[in-house]
């Protein structure tokens, strides 16, 4: 017998016949004489119908009562799924993220879970009951609903299931697995069996979608066995998420490709070389609440420097705007900068142990005629940054290359 945590994704439950045969699913495993907590998202598309309708009523939400309203889509699921449950014969019960009491810090819409009371939970459990939680939700120390960040229902599964010590958190989502890259784009991308942590989190970060990176990052704190499956595929073993020092066998040198499309370039040219440069200039973008990604400064012969460096494409305008103020301010020629940039990023651990991948990249790229803008490097990864309109073409020239259509042997 073993102790599971499920979640199951909006798309999952978007309708009463889906909510019917996730039930059947979770009966299955039920009766196969596991303990189960399955956590649940809104049905689809309604906390984004949520957050229109808050905005109708107020145009910035206050972010307080922004999470009252929606937290609400989870707690309607919950409900549905026990009713289902109950239909089918299994005896289920439902809680929202404050009953639980899935404490948070009080940082609305992005709340950080801090502990959770897993003694109710445990008794129900023991009571061969299937515990069903809402997933999003929390509760702050003086009572006051939160939330924990678009697709955070991802981690309050991963959070049961490490309170919990599950043998396994098992997520259920419209896609089977991982993927090497996304199948729209390379139709021969191949569903990875495994994948380490350390990839996953890269994945993640570098725009591919399957979980919610904070999810990914708890589990690899706290040891979580973490699996990805798809809710419509029955016989399918998703793909296992591992942690590098379990690996027996020896891993590809890349597991898979990452790109974003969220990206724009922006370059301040001319200013002056003198120690502090860097503060001036990213400072106030930081103040901003700007992330800023891959940083490239080039010094010139005449004691002036350029410097070039990445932010999502949404806050493109207003880091212009920042740098504009910044340029007077450090007496700097011009800035400039080009909204359409993308970054793809090959990734893999055993890069560690492996030479030459850069320069695989960079020549297969420069076959293509794809110019580099910029480069970034980790232990695991590297990042280029290209113009958007070669994002596609880089991908499918990249997968190919590193022979990731190829089961490897
Ligand atoms: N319903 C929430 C959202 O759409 C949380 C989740 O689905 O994970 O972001
Ligand atoms: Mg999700």
């Amino acid at each position: 017998m073993a102790l599971i945590v499920q979640k199951y994704g909006g798309t999952s439950v978007g309708s009463p016949e889906r909510i019917k045969n996730v039930a059947k699913r979770v009966a299955r495993a039920h009766a196969q004489g596991h303990q189960l907590v399955v956590v649940v998202s809104a049905m689809s598309g309604e906390t984004n119908r949520l957050v229109a309708l808050a905005k109708e009523v107020q145009a910035k939400p206050d972010p307080r009562e922004l999470d009252v309203v929606i937290s609400t889509g989870e707690q309607v699921t919950i409900g549905l799924l026990s009713m289902a449950l109950q239909e089918i014969g299994i005896k289920a019960r439902s809680y929202t993220g404050p009953q639980v009491r899935i404490l948070t810090d009080n940082s609305y819409t992005k709340a950080r879970i801090l502990k959770i009371d897993e003694e109710p939970i445990r008794r129900d459990l023991d009571d061969g009951c299937v515990v069903v939680v809402a997933g999003f939700q929390g509760v702050d120390d003086a009572g006051n609903i939160t939330t924990l960040g678009r697709g955070g229902s991802d981690t309050t599964g991963v959070a049961l299931a490490a309170a919990l010590s599950a043998d396994e958190c098992q997520i259920y989502t419209d896609v089977d697995g991982v993927y090497t890259t996304d199948p729209r784009i390379v139709p021969e991308a191949r569903k990875l069996d495994t994948i380490t942590f350390e990839e996953m989190l890269e994945m993640a970060s570098l725009g591919s979608k399957v979980l919610q990176i904070r999810s990914v990052e708890f589990a690899g704190k706290y040891k979580v066995r973490l699996r990805v499956l798809s809710s419509f595929k029955e016989e399918c073993e998703g793909t296992l998420i591992t942690f590098e020092e379990d690996i027996k066998m020896e891993q590809p040198i890349i597991s898979g490709i990452a790109f974003s499309r969220d990206e724009a370039k922006v370059t301040i040219q001319g200013v002056p070389d003198r120690p502090g440069i860097a503060y001036q200039i990213l400072g106030p973008v930081a103040e901003a609440n700007i992330d800023v990604d891959m940083i490239i400064q080039n010094v010139g012969q005449d004691g002036s420097t350029d410097f070039s460096f990445t932010v999502p494409r949404a806050e493109y305008d207003r880091t212009l705007s920042i740098l504009e103020g910044v340029k007077t301010h450090v007496k700097a020629r011009e800035v400039h900068g080009d909204r359409a940039m993308a970054k793809v990023s090959v990734v893999g651990v055993g890069m560690r142990s492996h030479v030459g991948i850069a320069s695989r990249m960079f020549r297969t790229l420069a076959e293509e005629g794809i110019n580099i803008q910029m480069i970034s490097t980790s232990e695991i990864k590297i990042s280029v940054v290209v113009d958007e309109k070669y994002l596609e073409l880089a991908v499918r020239v990249l997968h190919k290359a590193f022979e990731l259509d190829h089961q490897p042997s």
